[in-house]
């Protein structure tokens, strides 16, 4: 394993992605996020993530020096452009517009398109709720995932991610793929020769296995069986043909073979707990639900380990496998 800071796996993040093709403002951007992932103890949507940025721009389909553009639709529906970027600068872009809108309207939402989402969802949700807002996110990615009795990839591992705002401390979040397991954990136990779960995932045609190499091959299963399918539908729906962006079918057809991150959409919806008729209530009666799960033995609040692993490793750094290193440094 080679140790960095944060700070040194910043800055070798940002420099491996100028290196090919990023400006600044991009690299430094997606950086932070795949940092911020490291930091929490994320490793999916970490350094991880670095090569496949780096094809998506080498490959000439992603833009690197994207500008992207927020406008209002409606009193309370903002779009951000990507501009054929990452989705971090973009979020960056349409953070402020929302947290105005849904402030004003109680309800507000933003729909990103024309940009490339491989990342985690709580960092985007986690700031909505730090600025006293519920939130929800939703996007697709490629098919990766059979629809319930199939068993072709049609669906994306299409996350979830939910805010709530916690009167002390950080705020309660949960970010969750639709499918058994995230593809990035597939990989990763693939990469280091784990087994996964048989509800993970099943073979080309059909057959169950615990080997990741053959998930790959064939479709991961949503989680929960047909309830899980029907979320992963729900989000293609919200981030694809609610916003004018990709199915996941659609952005692999976009993808042609090319290897880079799926081009698509975002949805976020924002809430304003004061407009919603109990301003000064509503934080003590969230708190009376978190206190009676964590009365229960064996429990604990989604989010809870993150923010634990985010104050160790502000300390001690983070870890990453030399192997990842290399490739890093190879890039550059
Ligand atoms: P996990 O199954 O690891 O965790 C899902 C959620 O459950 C987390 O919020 C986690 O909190 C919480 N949790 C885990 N264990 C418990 C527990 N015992 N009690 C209460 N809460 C618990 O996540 P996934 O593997 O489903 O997804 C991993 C990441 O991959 C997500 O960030 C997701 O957004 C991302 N992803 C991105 C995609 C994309 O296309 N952009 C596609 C698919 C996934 P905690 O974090 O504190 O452990």
């Amino acid at each position: 394993m080679v140790h960095l800071s944060l700070h040194d796996a910043h800055q070798l993040a940002v420099k491996c992605l100028q290196t090919n093709g990023c400006d600044q403002a991009n690299a430094e951007a997606v950086a932070a996020r795949m940092v911020q992932a490291e930091g929490d103890l994320c490793h999916s949507h970490g350094l991880f993530r670095l090569p496949w940025y780096v094809a998506g721009v080498k490959s000439g389909r992603a833009n690197g020096k994207a500008r992207p553009k927020a406008e209002q639709l409606a009193p309370a529906v903002v779009r951000v452009d990507g501009d054929g970027g990452f989705a971090p600068l973009g979020q960056e872009v349409g953070h402020h517009a929302l947290v105005e809108s849904a402030r004003h309207n109680g309800i507000a939402a933003l729909a990103f398109t024309n940009m490339f989402h491989i990342a985690a969802m709580w960092p985007e949700v986690e700031r909505l709720a730090d600025d006293g807002l519920c939130a929800m996110a939703f996007t697709a990615s490629y098919p990766y995932v059979a629809p319930a009795g199939g068993i072709k990839p049609l669906f994306g591992t299409n996350p979830m991610g939910f805010a709530w705002p916690r009167k002390d401390g950080p705020p309660l979040v949960f970010d969750q793929a639709s499918s058994a397991m995230a593809r990035g954990e597939i990989q990763i136990a693939a990469r280091d020769g784990h087994s996964v779960p048989e509800t993970a995932g099943i073979g080309p045609a059909g057959e169950t296995t615990r080997d990741p190499n053959v998930v790959l091959q064939g479709a991961q299963l949503g989680f929960g069986g047909y309830k899980g399918a029907s979320l992963a539908m729900m989000v293609e729906l919200l981030a694809g043909p609610l916003i004018g962006e990709f199915l996941s079918i659609e952005a692999k057809e976009d993808d042609a073979g090319k290897g880079g991150p799926p081009k698509g959409g975002e949805l976020i919806i924002a809430l304003n707990p004061a407009k919603f008729g109990d301003a000064d209530g509503f934080l003590d009666h969230g708190e009376k639900l978190f206190k009676a799960i964590l009365e229960q033995d064996g429990t604990r609040l989604p989010g809870a380990r993150r923010f634990v692993e985010r104050q160790k490793t502000a300390k001690t750094g983070i870890e990453i496998p030399q192997s990842l290193y290399d490739e890093i440094v190879e890039l550059m």
